[in-house]
């Protein structure tokens, strides 16, 4: 079985490619790995580092964008995980465009492909923030798309296309929408990575608003075995939720991540809000637990301790 991994030198990506080649996805155990990614400044090759001389993982650098690349690396795939994106909500409130060219023109670049290659699964990792926020309750997944960022507008349109495709020419896909990831490998650009760098470096932290935004976290591992359910057993044309199960506000976050490094509020700087920064992600999960059995391993006083010592071992 070949499976292709778009932005597989990623945070999320690289950690499937990880588990697939270690084989710890007893379904893939035997799968060879052709990642594709670009490089950009989100994507690191070290990420890849513990499996890069395995003879059943394969390095492609190139854009999704471009359709002669995608159609040779798709050429002979069984299985499309797509996780290449531009995936940072500030980066988008600054400029959409490369938001739109590699989230929307990539995703349908690679279902073009996926399509002509008669690819037996495509699955899409999109995102809860496609939901909007919600106030209250948790969103399944026939909740309305209502995205209020450039980056989740562009995941929607990503979305609706793979959605399409399957309508349109029997695709079998899957879409996959998840909570925050925390982990390991993470650009540390987002909060957790972020924060314990700074803070590592004896710097303030910047808290957005009044840090009541509250999010649900799921660990990077949870997340990717989540979606390893769905390549396997998802039922073409549905979409599942994958959630974690710890809702924290922003700043209880930050008390736990400044209590693991022996720091206090002195070190945070609260900073003009984000513009449009949505409330509250939560997701419904019974479909995935349901279906597929899927529920989260990783306890979050576990999961966030082990992070934070990885970011503190691993400056570089
Ligand atoms: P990331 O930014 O760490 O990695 C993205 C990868 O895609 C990088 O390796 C980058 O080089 C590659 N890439 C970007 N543009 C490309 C292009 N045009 N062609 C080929 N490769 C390209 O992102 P991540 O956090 O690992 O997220 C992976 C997926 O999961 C994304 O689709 C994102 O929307 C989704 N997601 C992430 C989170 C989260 O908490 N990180 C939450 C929900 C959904």
């Amino acid at each position: 079985m070949r499976i292709v991994v778009t932005g597989g030198a990623g945070f999320i990506g690289s950690n499937f490619v990880r588990k697939v080649v270690a084989g710890e996805y007893p379904a893939f155990a035997d799968a060879d790995v052709v990642v594709l990614d670009k490089l950009t400044y989100a994507g690191n090759l070290d990420n890849l580092a513990p499996v890069a001389g395995s003879p059943h993982m394969r390095f492609v650098q190139g854009d999704i964008c471009d359709a002669g690349v995608v159609d040779e690396v798709l050429d002979g795939a069984d299985l499309v995980v797509h996780f290449a994106a531009e995936s940072h909500v500030d980066r988008s409130i600054e400029d959409p465009m490369e938001f739109v060219r590699t989230n929307v023109l990539g995703t349908a670049t690679l279902l073009k492909a996926a399509d002509a290659a008669g690819v037996a699964k495509f699955v899409h990792v999109s995102t809860d923030e496609v939901y909007g926020s919600i106030a209250e309750g948790s969103w399944d997944e026939e909740c309305p798309l209502a995205p209020n960022s450039p980056y989740s507008a562009s995941k929607a349109a990503s979305d609706l296309l793979v959605r399409a495709y399957h309508r349109t020419h029997g695709l079998p896909v899957c879409i996959t929408r998840c909570s925050n990831n925390y982990g390991p490998h993470q650009y540390p650009e987002k909060v957790i990575p972020l924060f314990v760098s700074r803070l590592a470096d004896g710097l303030t932290v910047p808290l957005y608003g009044d840090g009541e935004n509250v999010r649900d976290w799921l660990h990077v591992d949870d997340h990717c075995r989540g979606i390893a359910l769905v390549a396997e057993s998802g039922r073409p044309g549905e979409v599942y939720n994958i959630g974690g199960g710890t809702e924290l506000s922003n700043r209880q976050l930050t008390s736990l991540i400044l209590r693991s490094l022996g720091k206090d509020w002195s070190s945070v700087e609260q900073v003009e809000d984000r513009k449009g920064h949505d409330l509250r992600y939560s997701v419904d999960i019974g479909k995935i637990s349901g279906e597929l059995g899927y529920r989260p391993l990783v306890g979050f006083d576990e999961g966030i301790a082990e992070t934070v010592k990885w970011y503190i071992a691993n400056r570089a």
